[in-house]
C-alpha cells in the first residue's frame, strides 16, 4: 500500500474527481476526510446518474477509515475549522487535496460580475485557504504533500473568463508554495486534467461531449479513477523529489497542435 496510514483532507470529495481520489486513497491505506457542502454525491445529466453512496461509506468498504466534515472551502472560518477537526480526530495531517471547484459558463460580456467572484473565490482563493491553513498541520508530517487539481484551461483560453484564469494561478501557487515549502519537506503540485466523466460536465451538449471524444488522442474521454492514481502517485513516497509540476492527465489532448 503507497499511502498506508496517512492523512487526507480531498476537498468537494463527495462527487466527480475528488471522490475517485478519496477511494484510489483508501484503496492504498490512507484515512480520508471528505471536505464538501454536502454528503451526497451529485448525480449528472451524462456521468454519475446512478452513484448514490457517500464517498465515506466507499472508503469504509476498502477497509480503510473516512470522515465527512461538511465545509465550504470559500469559507474562511470553515476551512481553519475542518484543519481543526481533522487533526483532532486523525491526529494529524499529511496530504491536502485542493479538488474543489466549480465552472460557470458565460462569456466576458455575459458572465455576472457575482458568478465572476463565486468562480475565483472557490477556484483560487480557496486553493489559496486551504493551502494557509493545512500548512502549519503539514509541517508536522513526515512527508507533507499538497495537490491543487487545475484544468488544461490553465494553459490556453475558452474556458471563460473566470474559470480558466483562476485555474492559470492555481498552477502558479503551487510553483509559488513549492518554492516556499520545500524547507519544510512538504511538495505542492497541480494535475490538469482533461475531460473527466463528471456532472460538472451538465452544461454540455451531446454533440459538444462528442466533439470532446473526437479530439481525445486516447479512445476515451477520462474517469474520476485517472485523476486519483495521479494524486496517489504525488502523494506517495515515488514522488518524494518532485515539486512545483503541472502534470496534464488529458488523454493527450494538450499534445495535438
Ligand atoms: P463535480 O461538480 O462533479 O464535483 C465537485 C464537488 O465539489 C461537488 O461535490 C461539489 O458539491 C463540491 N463543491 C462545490 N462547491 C464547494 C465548496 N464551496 N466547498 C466545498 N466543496 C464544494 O466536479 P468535478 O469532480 O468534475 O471537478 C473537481 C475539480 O476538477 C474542479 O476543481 C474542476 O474545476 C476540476 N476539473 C474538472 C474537469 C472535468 O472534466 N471534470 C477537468 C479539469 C478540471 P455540489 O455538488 O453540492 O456543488
Amino acid at each position: 500500500m503507497l499511502l498506508k496510514d496517512r492523512v487526507a483532507i480531498v476537498t468537494g470529495g463527495s462527487s466527480g474527481i475528488g471522490r475517485g481520489v478519496c477511494i484510489e486513497f483508501a484503496r492504498e491505506g490512507a484515512r480520508v476526510v471528505v471536505a464538501d457542502v454536502q454528503e451526497a454525491p451529485r448525480r449528472g445529466k451524462y456521468h454519475e446518474q446512478t452513484t448514490v453512496t457517500p464517498t465515506v461509506a466507499e472508503v469504509e468498504k476498502l477497509g480503510s477509515k473516512g470522515l465527512f466534515i461538511r465545509a465550504d472551502v470559500s469559507d474562511e472560518a470553515a476551512v481553519r475549522d475542518l484543519m481543526e477537526r481533522t487533526e483532532d480526530h486523525f491526529g494529524g495531517l499529511d496530504i491536502l487535496v485542493n479538488n474543489a471547484g466549480i465552472h460557470i459558463p458565460g462569456s466576458c460580456q455575459g458572465l455576472s460580475v457575482a458568478d465572476w467572484d463565486r468562480v475565483v473565490g472557490l477556484n483560487l482563493r480557496g486553493v489559496f485557504l486551504a493551502t494557509r491553513f493545512a500548512v502549519p498541520h503539514l509541517r508536522r508530517s513526515r512527508a507533507g504533500r499538497i495537490i491543487h487539481i487545475a484544468s488544461i484551461h490553465a494553459f490556453g483560453g475558452g474556458g471563460g473568463p473566470a474559470y480558466a484564469p483562476a485555474k492559470a494561478g492555481v498552477v502558479n501557487l503551487a510553483r509559488d508554495s513549492a518554492v516556499e515549502l520545500g524547507r519544510d519537506n512538504i511538495t505542492v503540485n497541480a494535475i490538469c486534467p482533461g475531460y473527466i466523466e463528471t456532472a460538472i460536465q451538465d452544461y454540455l451538449t451531446p454533440d459538444q461531449i462528442e466533439e470532446c471524444r473526437r479530439r481525445t488522442p486516447l479512445p476515451r474521454l477520462g474517469l474520476p479513477k485517472d485523476i486519483g492514481r495521479a494524486c496517489v502517485f504525488l502523494a506517495s513516497d515515488d514522488a518524494s523529489w518532485i515539486t512545483g509540476v503541472a502534470l496534464t492527465v488529458d488523454g493527450g489532448w494538450r499534445a495535438r497542435v
